[in-house]
């Protein structure tokens, strides 16, 4: 196990802001985490993974992030401080989980802010039909690029005559380990 003990945990309400009803937390950690970087990028999608300074930002739905660094975990946009223990508890067990099994995982040093929506929308039907929600396809393409949406939320893409533009834009998305935010 690759983390065994948080050292501490501060939980507190963002100084910026303080009419947010949200909670930040950060735990300090006596062990060195990054190791497990590479892997953990490759297996949860991280959102911007700097591997020179050794930081990894994870985006997760609702608006919640965890940032990575040797030794810190930092929390941000928890509801309460029930779900900031939840949060930790979970990336936890994901780090030593996915730690352990390193040797089964390709590591990855990509990461989803590598993606540009020009690529993506070159990919799509490009008709702005408006069937995905969004005005424009360029619209869908920087929500797709967030991971806000999926491919199967663009109703033309599943279409007999687009079917290898989408296997090219689901090949480039998980060349850089995309992944729908709803997928956790
Ligand atoms: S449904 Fe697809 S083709 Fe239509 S606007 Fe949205 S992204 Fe473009």
């Amino acid at each position: 196990m690759l983390l065994d003990r948080i050292d501490n945990f501060d939980i507190f309400r963002p100084k910026m802001d303080s009419s947010k009803e949200v909670l930040h937390a950060i735990a300090t950690l006596e062990t060195d985490i990054s190791p497990s970087f590479p892997y953990v990028n490759a297996e949860l999608g991280g959102w911007d993974y700097d591997q020179a300074n050794q930081v990894l930002l994870l985006k997760l739905s609702n608006g919640k992030w965890i940032t990575l660094h040797p030794h810190k975990i930092a929390i941000r946009g928890a509801r309460d401080i029930e779900e900031c223990h939840v949060l930790l508890g979970w990336i936890k067990r994901q780090i030593n989980e996915i730690y352990d099994h390193r040797n089964h995982i390709t590591p990855r040093y990509v990461s989803q802010a590598g993606l540009k929506i020009m690529e993506i929308l070159k990919l799509l039907p490009m008709t702005n039909c408006k069937l995905c929600g969004y005005a424009t396809c360029m619209a869908y393409a920087a929500a797709l690029r967030e991971g806000e949406i999926s491919l199967n939320d663009c109703p033309p893409l599943g279409e007999e005559k687009f079917q290898e533009k989408r296997e090219k834009l689901r090949a480039y998305l998980e060349s850089y380990g995309w992944r729908a935010l709803d997928d956790e």
